[in-house]
């Protein structure tokens, strides 16, 4: 049988490093997969002249499957977020953000063993670019909310809670102030719902959710959120559970998916092997399920976790010393530990 084939993007900033180390994993688990690696952002710029190439379309268009690095936006100008570009390009409306706490890493909150699941609506919202200047002086930026968009993402995410036996989703608003957008999102929200009515429904406003999650993390079993509010949330559950190092994410459509890191580009530590590929590691294990691959994904995922519970390799936003190498020797190692089948 020959190899799937994937579409590869290591990004820039930090993503070369953590998509190499996820690459070296991905080939550890004897998964029949084969990279067609394409450059997007200011890489490719640079080269090409285009910040998102002909070719990287073609390449997820062939595939239907694309792992991901992060790839820097640059703020106030310059060219548009690749990131949203794929996203709407491939119709990737379903943003999924597990969030786990794993063994063996010290938070806050660690006695609680969180286990959440973030859907974030990714097609529209304040990320459909829609903004412009009335007069010198005063600019606006369009929110979209669409009835199509809005059922959609909530009938996934209600569907998926109902296939997987979760019990309670918290629909996220702000439809005190947004009533007639949010209050949009609210009532496709409700209507999905009403379709599930094995699973727990509630609505909270968004800055109450903030407060919840902080104060009571351990209530929340799924959020449903638009684009924003959702990229918000995710930076915050990530620090629930240790970091923007460790937490996964797919970007799912009817016909493609991407898999990527909640993670940004972290120019801060690009470039010094410092950076840890968990995230990007978990988004493979989400990649390998979606694919089939489902005793690769397992023993990735379990490879994960042991080199976590052993608590011996850290890299330095667990408060260890390991380089992102180090960290990809330990998780390959502990595969290796362990028999294939
Ligand atoms: P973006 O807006 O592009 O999503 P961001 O504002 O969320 O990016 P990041 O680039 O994700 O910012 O980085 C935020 C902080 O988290 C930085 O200090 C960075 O060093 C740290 N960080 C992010 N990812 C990792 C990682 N994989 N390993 C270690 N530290 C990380």
């Amino acid at each position: 049988m020959s190899a799937r084939a994937i579409t590869l993007i290591p990004g820039d900033g930090i993503g070369p490093e953590v998509a190499h180390a996820t690459a070296r994993a991905i080939a550890a688990t004897g998964a029949s997969v084969e990279f067609d690696t394409v450059e997007a952002g200011s890489v490719a710029l640079a080269r090409t002249g285009k910040f998102l190439p002909d070719e990287v379309m073609e390449s997820v268009q062939r595939t239907g499957v694309a792992l991901k690095g992060p790839i820097t936006t640059p703020i106030g100008g310059g060219f548009p977020s690749v990131n949203v570009a794929l996203r709407k390009h491939f119709d990737l409306y379903a943003n999924f953000r597990p969030v786990r706490a794993l063994p063996g890493v010290e938070t806050r909150f660690s006695d609680l063993n969180l286990d959440m699941v973030i859907f974030r609506e990714n097609t529209e919202d304040l990320y459909s670019g829609l903004e412009h200047e009335v007069v010198p002086g005063v600019v606006e930026s369009l929110k979209i909310i669409t009835e199509k968009a809005s059922l959609r993402i909530a009938r996934y995410a209600f569907g998926w809670a109902q296939r997987e036996g979760r019990k309670k989703i918290s629909v996220i608003h702000k439809a005190n102030i947004m009533k007639m957008s949010d209050g949009l999102f609210l009532r496709c929200a409700q209507q999905a719902a009403a379709e599930h009515p094995q699973i727990e429904h509630e609505e909270l406003i968004v800055d109450n959710t903030c407060l919840q999650l902080v104060m009571r993390p351990e209530t929340f079993d799924i959020l449903l959120l638009e684009n924003l509010y959702g990229d918000i949330v995710s930076d915050l559950c990530a620090g629930l559970v240790g970091g923007l190092g460790l937490v996964p994410a797919a970007n799912l459509g009817d016909s493609h998916a991407i898999f990527e890191a909640v993670h940004g580009s972290a120019p801060d530590i690009a470039g010094q092997n410092a950076a840890n590929p968990t995230a990007l590691m978990q988004s493979a294990v989400l990649m390998l399920r979606h694919l089939g691959e489902r005793d690769a994904a397992a023993r990735l995922e379990q490879a994960i976790l042991r080199v976590y519970a052993a608590g011996q390799v850290r890299t330095r936003d667990l408060g260890g010393n390991a380089s992102t190498t180090e960290f990809t020797d330990a998780v390959v190692a502990a595969m290796e530990a362990v028999p294939v089948g």
